[in-house]
C-alpha cells in the first residue's frame, strides 16, 4: 500500500543576531524560538513564539548557522 507522499516543509532556521530597537543591545535569538525573548536590557520582546518562524520585533543584524 502506497500513500501518498506528503511534503512537510522545512524551513530552515538557524540563530540570529537582533538588535533591540529600543536600547540597540544586541541578542542572540533561535529563529524558531518557542518562546518569547526579551531584550535583557530593556526588557522589550524582540521576538515573539508563533508557532514556526518567530515573529521578530528588533533589527535582524546577521543570521548565524
Ligand atoms: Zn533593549
Amino acid at each position: 500500500m502506497n500513500k501518498n507522499n506528503i511534503l512537510i516543509p522545512k524551513p530552515k532556521s538557524r540563530y540570529l543576531s537582533i538588535q533591540c530597537n529600543h536600547c540597540n543591545e544586541k541578542t542572540v535569538v533561535y529563529s524558531h524560538t518557542t518562546a518569547n525573548i526579551t531584550c535583557k536590557s530593556c526588557n522589550e520582546i524582540i521576538a515573539k513564539s508563533s508557532g514556526g518562524m518567530a515573529k521578530i520585533f528588533g533589527n535582524i543584524i546577521s543570521a548565524l548557522d
